[in-house]
């Protein structure tokens, strides 16, 4: 990863965020995605640095060519954090004390305001927010000392380390640094790109089961191509993919822009009208007429799945209880695409992960649905492969009751970002504005959603891991929230008896090392015991 090059420059720290994906980014400030692709994009390759209040998966267009992503708002697994930290991209999140007006395409801070096209320097390694235009020196992925280092290191290690990747790209990447296998597939984002959010907002849109399907219909080559290519990435290795999980309202418009552009379009002229035919062009819209029908019915929908604590609400295994349709045109993609896979001679081990179990009814209900599709994919293809059906484990209910769990689920996988919100009771959104006190009082030492807090939400691990096994001896047991490429978090999975970690790409060489080094502690201390 690139670091900045501060010899000789001038630095002058215009705020301090949370240093939310390492590395270095320095470039022009663009407003939105949309502009962010408009000036990064191939024909001019101008570096930018997205900056926003927060990122929504509709910034991901902009996220991709940018260098790097600027928030005010948002914790260690935000949006933008976490899919930055998947990208390998530098980001500092959560720098309030920027006040970001995207409206006016401006940011203030320190009595200064920047506008679009100004150059900042972004550190992800320290979180600083940099004014200007500082150098970078770039990183050298295939340093042969490097090699040498991890080939020592290696033999040590016991416990796998698999990456979360979402894409075949990404796929590819977290084999070149050694990841074996793949821990968390959030199949959201595969339904990001360009040519697939308008069939996801269709499906949301949809306001019974058959228009659902049809939408569902024209998803299903989509994310079966993608399957394929993360398969053929992984070869030989375990694929872990989640069913969709992320409350339906992150892919439609926000209910208050809504309104305001409701408003708006009573007294836009044409200039502004024409501009909001193109922001709502994924929608339907093809002019000014379309929108006056499309933005209240939007608005409706958009109220109808409004909640006040959508982290606690209608997502994870809820959604694919209440639409099946979801999970079984995701297992149908999964399972068509392992078939065709095989066909072609690569070795498929699909491990299909079912997120935000509280019962075992849950797991029950979701593995039917999955089980039945696998019968009657391999029935119509001819063709059978071997797959996992399995469930992550994210709140503390389902640590409670992990024997009855593990009942139904085959394998465990801890998401320690919604553990750790659903344990502490903190926001992992909103955590950034108690944080900086709790730390700086002395009340907490760290970031508990960097840094597994091993007495509280490690507890839960620990236990929910040897009930499951009491039920299950032979349960694979892993972890794919952030804490699985964060060393202390690392050691602490090795001294649980996790048989994998999972994390980012870019953190699967730490990880590898932090795992060699607990086991190689362990063997140290062993050794010392039997000499004494
Ligand atoms: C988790 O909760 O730890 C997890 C990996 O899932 P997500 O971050 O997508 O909620
Ligand atoms: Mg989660």
């Amino acid at each position: 990863m690139p670091r900045l090059d501060e010899k000789g420059s001038k630095v002058e720290v215009l705020a301090k965020g949370l240093p939310a994906s390492p590395g270095a980014a320095v470039g022009q400030i663009v407003f939105t995605a949309d502009e962010a692709v408009e000036k990064a994009g191939l024909d001019r390759n101008i570096p930018v640095i997205l900056v926003r209040a927060e990122t929504t998966p509709e910034d991901i267009h902009g996220m991709e060519v940018a260098k790097g992503i600027l928030t005010s708002r948002g914790g260690m697994t935000s949006h933008a954090a976490v899919v930055t930290r998947g990208m390998g991209k530098c980001c500092v999140a959560g720098a309030g004390d920027i006040d970001v007006d995207e409206k006016a395409r401006e940011m203030r801070v320190k009595g200064q305001t920047f506008r679009a096209g100004d150059w900042i320097s972004l550190d992800g390694t320290t979180g600083r927010v940099i004014k200007g235009k500082l150098n970078t020196l770039d990183p050298s992925p295939d340093d042969p000392e490097l090699e040498k280092f991890m080939d020592w290191a290696d033999p040590y290690r016991t416990m796998k380390v698999r990456a979360n990747a979402d894409i075949p790209r990404d796929a590819i990447q977290a084999r070149a640094f050694g990841a074996e296998g793949i821990g968390l597939c959030r199949t959201e984002h595969m339904f990001f790109g360009e040519q697939k959010i308008p069939h996801m907002r269709a499906m949301i849109l949809a306001d019974n089961e058959k228009d659902r399907r049809a939408a569902l219909k024209k998803l299903l080559p989509m994310q079966r191509k993608d399957f394929e290519g993360v398969f053929k990435a992984m070869d030989g290795f375990p694929v872990t993919i989640r069913t969709l999980d992320p409350p339906l309202h992150e892919f439609l418009p926000r209910r208050e822009d809504l309104m305001v552009d409701i408003a708006t379009l009573q007294y836009a002229d044409a200039k502004e009208k024409k501009s909001l035919v193109s922001k709502y062009r994924d929608y339907g819209a093809k002019a000014v007429t379309d929108l006056k029908k499309l933005m209240p019915m939007l608005l409706s929908r958009v109220e109808q799945l409004h909640e006040f604590n959508p982290m606690l609400g209608h997502r994870g295994c809820r959604l694919g209880i209440t639409y099946p349709e979801i999970t079984e045109m995701q297992a149908r993609a999964i399972f068509e695409a392992a078939v065709a896979v095989a066909k072609d001679g690569v070795k498929v081990y699909p491990e299909v992960m079912i997120p935000l179990i509280a019962t075992v009814n849950e797991m029950a209900n979701q593995a039917a649905i999955v089980n039945r599709v696998a019968k009657e994919v391999f029935k119509e293809k001819g063709r059978t492969v071997e797959y996992l059906v399995g469930t992550m484990i994210e709140l503390p209910r389902a640590a409670l009751i992990a024997g009855e769990i593990a009942k139904e689920a085959e394998f465990f996988s801890f998401g320690t970002n919604d553990l750790t919100q659903t344990t502490w009771g903190f926001s992992r959104d909103d955590v950034n504005k108690i944080l900086p006190t709790y730390i700086a009082e002395g009340i907490i030492k760290q970031d508990p959603f960097a840094v597994l807090d091993q007495e509280g939400v490690g507890q839960l691990v620990k236990m929910a891991t040897e009930r499951g096994r009491k039920t299950r001896p032979n349960l694979k047991v892993g972890i794919c929230g952030e804490h699985g490429g964060e060393p202390s978090s690392v050691e602490f999975c090795y001294r649980t008896g996790l048989n994998y970690v999972s994390c980012s790409p870019f953190r699967v060489l730490t990880a590898r090392l932090a795992a060699a080094q607990a086991a190689a502690g362990e063997k140290l201390q062993i050794d010392a015991g039997r000499t004494k």
